[in-house]
């Protein structure tokens, strides 16, 4: 029962698609910032699921470790856009958006 350290193949896909979004603030192509700590408040994001794959929000690069970014300004980037928690709602909602027009799979399966 050890911890799985690599991401399973769902937990890959999830990762895409979290990508896939775009940043959250400005659409911009995004990477995935993973959310630590959110296990306060019981870990209750409105998930089930406790792997830290699937806390994950998309940002650019500039929204990520810019100047003015979730790692640099964190408190000022949480009280404008705002908190790592409400984000990673935003995003699950919209992957299941997502997953429910499943024909996005295809399209950029037909892509590759
Ligand atoms: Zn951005
Ligand atoms: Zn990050």
């Amino acid at each position: 029962m050890g911890k799985k350290k690599v991401a399973s193949i769902k937990e890959k896909k999830h990762l895409e698609l979290v990508a896939s979004l775009g940043c959250l603030i400005c659409q911009q192509p995004a990477i995935c910032h993973h959310i630590r700590n959110l296990g306060d408040n019981k870990g209750n994001v409105g998930v089930g699921k406790r792997s830290s794959h699937y806390h994950t929000i998309p940002l650019c690069r500039d929204h990520h470790v810019g100047s003015f970014s979730i790692h640099n300004t964190k408190r000022q980037f949480e009280a404008m856009y705002g908190t790592e928690a409400e984000l990673l709602h935003k995003t699950l909602n919209e992957i299941k958006q997502l997953e429910e027009s499943n024909n996005l799979f295809n399209f950029y399966a037909e892509e590759k």
